[in-house]
């Protein structure tokens, strides 16, 4: 065995559950210790900061520079005394992770003295070194700097020893340079356009608010058995591997009882998420060995994102104490299945309703089919949009593979909404009669139970699922940063929204229709235009595949083909009519976007490469000359009729030569491939070259060592396998 391979296993034997403090009745004592919320901000600072605080928050009011100065002074005090020593703007690059650059409230005055320094004007803005962050050419053609301002929406918190400031990343010319920047936009949008369709229903409705709910699904894997794959360390997945003679065909692994280590660490994550006030509460096995889920309780959409990038940094860091590598890659290992992060959304007004969860009258009843309809019409209109928002090297692996949504997008609604949505589609066009309106309001939108979350009538397998009360977006990526799909989410129902209410006012006026009249005039014909993209059936099957193609409905594989959506025409001018990004922000992030795709596929060839050259063929080799000796020593020992004693040998020997040489020439070819697409200058030629003519080459080498990993002695093979990685407790 390979000295590493044999080390990463003795070491991970020795492994044992982390001991952690369980003051399982403390978690509601310690829930938000370490945020500067609003229990904090009443202790810390002034009546009238506070109240300017609320304002910003509520209604997007300027804070001033007097209010900064008590906001930040109250938020130093508190933040000393919970122990930090340090303050950062934390802000989310569009790298996808989040980003942040310690300064330390330390500062010395004068000989000897020192004071704790920090300002109204170090908490409201700051420049970051951003040079290295990706821009997609924004600051080079703008020759602008970027710098981070304070975002009062979201708490700062202490993390370590340091105040996290949660900010927004921009250009001095105002272009954002982030992922919260847009989202803040999207947020502000759909906020005036579901208010204004729901004042249809409620004149007290003020405000609406996108929440979001969203479940992270991982894999743990024992740190010293991970770190002996360099496909692991570098790219965050295998690209080698036998699947192991046990995989999860037995599902006994979902919802089993979590293994001890594991257990360990997850109630350590939990400790830690809730004094940063992430409001964990579900957590779990998942279908594939070693594969667990964790999920909280909604927030707003903003607050949502953040504690899920907050998340995916705390989870890396309690794992180092528990000797884990956490793996937040959609498919770290093949034949098993993939992670993925659904988006539960949902719209809640500030009168404490959820526009999408059936009433108890037939008036609400119709609000919640208003919002679920133009929902379903928003999801048919910009599906390719939709799908572009979760387009990344990783996820193309998941998407259409094992248990995972295809990459078709479609939406499920249920047996129950099916029927209603069908009996509403008979109204009559124009106004309706008094019959018509009684069969209404009793039969279809009165039968719609207030209740819906029948948990039988699921489906797993749609990639947009209404799930009773909220849409389930299955689709998304375990990586991913929710900001991106939710942008898009809430940039296309606000404008939907905006749309549906354009054209029912202009039946009231125009042809002096009555409001419901009006409303249901419209829904019926946004059932009839968007049924293409409701599918209740199975999404995993083939069947459904050559069904969608019949309806017109796209399926794109591929990531640079799917990114193409984001800079479309009707792109440009969706997100220009809702101030959400303009068209140079949209092709900056295109361009980042496929540039990092590239690199993803471009470090994973590399990597294959070396693996399966420097540590497969040697291994190969040395065990295709302990067969050779050993048909030599037959032949010396039985002459002529050594064939007979060597027959398995020989054919072992042969084959080995054939996927040598099979792994030598697909290498040899791929690194042709990378050398061309490397010429190219096109950021979306190369992202296409990698994606059709070096990735393909993954699964023919792959082919080849895997055959090698079942032919060679088990003893010698370099690779830390499958079952050792996987089933290691
Ligand atoms: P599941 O069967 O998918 O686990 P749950 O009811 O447990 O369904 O909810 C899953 C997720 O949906 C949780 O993260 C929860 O917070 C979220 N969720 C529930 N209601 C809403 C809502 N109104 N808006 C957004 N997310 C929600
Ligand atoms: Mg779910």
């Amino acid at each position: 065995m390979s000295t590493l391979r044999f080390h990463a296993i003795k070491e991970s034997l020795k492994h044992k559950p982390v001991e952690v403090d369980e003051i399982s009745d403390k978690r509601s004592k310690l829930y938000g210790a370490k945020v500067f919320n609003s229990n904090a901000l009443r202790n810390f600072i002034t009546d009238e900061a506070y109240k300017a605080i609320q304002a910003a928050v509520d209604h997007g009011t300027k804070i001033s520079h007097s209010i900064a100065d008590q906001v930040a002074s109250g938020m130093k005090a508190w933040a000393l005394e919970v122990g930090a020593t340090h303050y950062t703007h934390w802000f989310q690059p569009l790298t996808g992770i989040t980003a942040e650059k310690h300064d330390a409230f330390f500062e010395p005055v004068g000989p000897g003295n020192a004071i704790e320094k920090f300002g109204g004007a170090q908490l409201v803005q700051q420049e970051p070194d951003a040079s290295s962050f990706p821009n997609g050419g924004i600051r080079n053609t703008f020759e602008a700097r970027g710098y981070t301002a304070w975002d009062p929406t979201s708490p700062a918190f202490v993390m370590g020893t340091t105040l996290c400031i949660p900010t927004i990343f921009v250009a001095y010319t105002g272009e954002a340079l982030d992922n919260k920047t847009p989202l803040l936009r999207a947020l502000q949008s759909i906020d005036k356009s579901a208010s204004d369709v729901a004042q249809y229903f409620d004149k007290n409705v003020k405000k609406v608010i996108a929440t979001l709910g969203w479940e992270q699904e991982f894999f743990l894997i024992d740190s010293d058995l991970a770190n002996s794959r360099a496909d692991i360390t570098l790219a965050g997945r295998t690209l080698l591997g036998h699947s192991p003679a046990k995989g999860q065909q037995l599902d006994d692994h979902y919802f089993g009882s979590i293994p001890s280590r594991a257990m360990a660490y997850l109630r350590d994550l939990e400790m830690e998420c809730i004094q940063l006030g992430i409001p964990v509460k579900t957590r779990h096995n998942e279908v594939a060995p070693n594969q667990f889920e964790i999920a909280p309780l909604f927030e707003e959409a903003n607050l949502a994102v953040d504690h899920n990038s907050l998340l995916m940094d705390v989870m890396n860091k309690v794992a180092q104490k528990h000797n884990f590598n956490v793996l937040l890659h959609e498919k770290p290992f093949a034949g098993v299945n993939g992670s993925g992060k659904h988006n539960n959304w949902s719209l809640s007004t500030n009168t404490g309703v959820n526009l999408l969860a059936p009433g108890k009258t037939p008036m609400s009843n119709l609000q919640f089919l208003t919002f679920f309809i133009n929902t379903i019409m928003a999801v048919h209109k910009h599906a390719d949009l939709l799908r572009s928002s979760i387009a990344t090297a990783g996820n193309e692996h998941r998407l259409g593979a094992n248990e995972a949504p295809p990459a078709i997008i479609s939406v499920f609604i249920g047996e129950q909404l099916t029927r209603t949505l069908d009996n509403l589609e008979k109204v009559s066009k124009g106004e309706l009669t008094p019959e018509e309106k009684t069969d209404l309001k009793l039969n279809v939108v009165g039968k719609i139970p207030y209740v819906l979350l029948d948990n039988t009538d699921r489906n797993r397998t749609s990639p947009f699922a209404f799930t009773g009360n909220k849409f389930e977006f299955r689709a998304v990526g375990s990586s991913a940063n929710c900001a991106v799909p939710m942008t898009v989410l809430n940039t296309i129902v606000s404008d939907q929204l905006r749309s549906f209410k354009k054209e029912v006012d202009s039946l009231i006026s125009d042809k002096k229709m009555k409001k419901d009249d009006a409303i249901f005039n419209v829904l019926r014909d946004y059932i009839k235009k968007s049924k293409a993209i409701r599918f209740e059936g199975d999404g995993y099957g083939d069947e459904w595949v050559k069904e969608a193609a019949k309806r017109g409905l796209n399926n794109i594989k591929s990531t640079p083909e799917a990114l193409k959506a984001k800079v479309s025409k009707s792109t440009v001018k969706l997100f220009a009519d809702h101030q959400v990004m303009n068209e140079v922000e949209l092709e900056a992030r295109h361009e980042i976007e496929l540039e990092e795709y590239m690199m993803r596929i471009q470090i994973e060839g590399r990597v294959l490469g070396d693996l399966a050259r420097n540590h497969i063929i040697p291994v190969a080799i040395r065990y295709q000359n302990i067969l050779i000796k050993n048909v030599t020593g037959l032949k010396d020992i039985f002459g002529a009729e050594y064939k007979t004693h060597a027959k398995e040998q020989l054919d072992l020997i042969s084959e080995i030569s054939e996927h040598i040489s099979g792994i030598k020439v697909k290498v040899d070819e791929m690194i042709d491939e990378r050398k061309k697409a490397n010429n190219m200058s096109d950021a979306e030629e190369k992202a296409i070259a990698y994606a059709d003519k070096v990735k393909p080459y993954f699964e023919e080498i792959r082919y080849h060592s895997d055959k090698l990993e079942m032919m060679v002695d088990d003893e010698m093979w370099p690779l830390t396998k499958y079952r050792e990685l996987l089933f290691t407790k």
